[in-house]
Order: C-alpha cells, then sequence, then structure tokens
C-alpha cells in the first residue's frame, strides 16, 4: 500500500512528524499531586458555576444555544461594548486558530515574542503562514523589535499580557505608542488571559495595565482576548472570548466550529461572569502569595523576575526537565519550559499558602 501521508499538505504533515503539539500525560499515581503547572484557579471552579452546572445537566440531551446568544449579551454588558463587537470560543485556544486560519497563507507571517504562549505557534503551524518570534528583552516583549519586524507580509501581531510564561508585562503607555507604529494590515490581539491579576498587581505598584478595550471602541484594527480558564476555574469546560471592532468579529466568526461552546460551558460562563467574589479571592490570595513564592524562591538563590499574573518564572541554570521529574515525584507538578525555548526554566502557578509552603519545602529538598 502507498504511503497515505503523501497526501497530506506538507505543513500538516510536519505537525504529525514532529507531534510537538501533543503534552506530557499528567501524572498517573494514585496520590494526586499538586498541580502548580497549568495556572489554574488553586479555589477551584466558580462556586456559582457549580449551581448552574448542576441546574442544566438534565438538559445535556439538548443541543447547545447555536449562537450563545445569552452569553454574548451578558459578556458585551459586563465590558460596555455592543454583542456584536463579541465572539465566544471554546476557549480563547479555538479564537487563536481561527484568526491564523482567517489571516495567513503562504508566503504571509505573524509575529511574537520569543518564550512566549505556545498556542501562538501551534495556530499558526496549521496554516500555512510562518511565525516570526523576536527576541525578549529583560524576559518580556520588545514591542521595538517587534514593531520593526513588521513587513508587507505581516497580518498578525500576539501580544501575551502579561507574557506566559515569563510573567513579564508591557504597560498600557507602551502599548499605546507600539500602535501608533502599526501599518493597516496588521491584526494586533491583545491576549489578556491573565487580566484579572494584572489588574491588581498594576493598581498596587501604580501603573496603567490596559486601555485594550478602547482601541475596539475605537475601531482599531485591534482584538482583544479573554478566557474563563483562569480567574474564575473554569479550564475544563474550555470557554473563552474576544472582542474586537464588529466588522473584524464578523470575519472570523465563520470559521468556529458549530456548537462548539457546550450548554454546560454556556451556563457555568454566564454564573462565572458575574462571580466577583471567586474572583477576588482568586486575585487578593495571588497578590499575596506572589511575594511569599517570589521570597521563599529567591532566599533558595533562585531569581524571579516580578510576576503580573498568577505564575512565576523561575531560572533554575540547570537543565529543568529532570528537575521537575524529581519535583513530581514528590508530590509537585511544574512546568519545564524547553518548548518555550526556556530549558533551564520552570514555570510554577501560585497556588494556595499551603500548596505555596509545600513546593518550597519540596524545592528545597530537591536542590540539596
Ligand atoms: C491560559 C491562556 C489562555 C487561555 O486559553 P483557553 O483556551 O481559554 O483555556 C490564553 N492565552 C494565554 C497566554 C494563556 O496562558
Amino acid at each position: 500500500m502507498s504511503d497515505f501521508s503523501q497526501f497530506v499538505p506538507p505543513h500538516i504533515r510536519r505537525l504529525a512528524e514532529s507531534n510537538q503539539s501533543r503534552p506530557l500525560k499528567q501524572s498517573g499515581s494514585s496520590a494526586k499531586p499538586i498541580a502548580l503547572n497549568l495556572n489554574e484557579n488553586p479555589f477551584g471552579p466558580s462556586p456559582l458555576a457549580l449551581k448552574a452546572i448542576e441546574a442544566a445537566l438534565a438538559e445535556i440531551h439538548r443541543y447547545p444555544e447555536i449562537q450563545a446568544t445569552d452569553l454574548h449579551e451578558e459578556i458585551a454588558h459586563f465590558h460596555r461594548v455592543r454583542p456584536d463587537q463579541i465572539l465566544v470560543t471554546a476557549g480563547a485556544t479555538e479564537l487563536l486558530c481561527m484568526i491564523s486560519r482567517t489571516l495567513l497563507a503562504p508566503g504571509l507571517n505573524a509575529i511574537t515574542s520569543a518564550r512566549s504562549f505556545i498556542v501562538y505557534r501551534l495556530a499558526t503551524q496549521v496554516t500555512e503562514g510562518s511565525l516570526i518570534e523576536v527576541k525578549t528583552r529583560e524576559n518580556g516583549y520588545d514591542l521595538d523589535a517587534i514593531a520593526d519586524a513588521i513587513n508587507a507580509n505581516t497580518r498578525i501581531v500576539f501580544i501575551a499580557n502579561p507574557n506566559n510564561p515569563t510573567a513579564t508585562l508591557v504597560t498600557a503607555d507602551e502599548v499605546d505608542r507600539f500602535l501608533t507604529k502599526i501599518p493597516e494590515h496588521v491584526l494586533i490581539v491583545l491576549d489578556e488571559a491573565y487580566g484579572d491579576f494584572a489588574e491588581q498587581f498594576a493598581q498596587k505598584r501604580s501603573v496603567t495595565f490596559s486601555r485594550s478595550l478602547d482601541y475596539v471602541r475605537q475601531e482599531r484594527n485591534v482584538i482583544v482576548l479573554k478566557t474563563f480558564s483562569k480567574a474564575h476555574g473554569l479550564a475544563g469546560l474550555r470557554v473563552g472570548y474576544g472582542i474586537g471592532p464588529a466588522r473584524l468579529i464578523s470575519l472570523f466568526a465563520p470559521l468556529r466550529t458549530i456548537f462548539s461552546i457546550s450548554s454546560l460551558a454556556q451556563t457555568a460562563a454566564l454564573a462565572a461572569l458575574r462571580d466577583s467574589e471567586h474572583i477576588r479571592k482568586a486575585v487578593e490570595n495571588n497578590f499575596e502569595q506572589a511575594e511569599v513564592l517570589t521570597a521563599g524562591l529567591t532566599k533558595l538563590g533562585f531569581p524571579v523576575p516580578p510576576t503580573w499574573a498568577n505564575f512565576l518564572y523561575c531560572e533554575l541554570s540547570e537543565d529543568a526537565a529532570p528537575f521537575a521529574e524529581r519535583l513530581q515525584a514528590s508530590g509537585v507538578t511544574v512546568q519545564p519550559l524547553r518548548l518555550w525555548g526556556a530549558p533551564t526554566a520552570i514555570r510554577v502557578s501560585i497556588g494556595t499558602s499551603e500548596q505555596n509552603q509545600q513546593f518550597l519545602d519540596m524545592m528545597e529538598k530537591v536542590v540539596r
């Protein structure tokens, strides 16, 4: 029989060959490790969302509402924009893939920073466009270098703000200045998955985090990404959304997989959006514990750049993969960052005070 892969377009075949898009299976051991590897809410899901899901369970034989109309309207109301400026998807990840498939083609490119969100690479690889990763400056986005890298074939710039995995921020003033340099054939994706946490740090540190929604109201070529996976605690349900000018939203919307936002996801997200108490709890714990974790790691001799998100970027100065395995064996899961281009660093999510203490205790053992 002939090799069927010869009929698969080369850019897709390369994905199957490298198979790097498949992350490691999470530990199957019986004792549940403390999961500090995926930046989830350490207090679990929004209780209001849980209640809403229970009430909706008896209806899961029905297809979900096809346009998720209520959710679009509530999110629009929440951010004080119009419903046609919102696009809800199965996680922000689905929207990143839709944006890439809409705008990229052979010869075209997207730009982001090195050591940034791994989904930007995955989303562009399934198109025939390429991804340019611009060198970081002080562990974060170098917006001047990114503006310089834009050429006639650039269609997208992805900016994770705060950045995952380095936890750095570009301030509202820096983004304002950056936008003045952007030609009209380029879409700026402002990925604010960690916006709730960043807002808290920004207030305490007296800087302005973001004016992203103003750009949308001014009809600029900007899409702002938000998610229910982080502060709201709904990562397993897959709901996220974009906010952008209606003329752009309507270009991306047709690529969404039909019915991709399940009925339980819609119900839960509606409830979680209004659960300000749950978000406040996560954000306040995060602000306090960021300090505790940073101090603990510094004391152990590991430099940690100031975080603006719900995780820390920690340079180990040794191969992080075996180090993370040793930590895993003692019951704490963290993310080693080789695939992100940082083979000697880990990303550790900020947990509850008990989880963080346990992590620091294990670090001390593993180091010694
Ligand atoms: C977690 C994360 C998201 C959200 O992904 P979902 O698909 O909504 O779970 C988006 N951007 C960044 C940078 C993230 O770290």
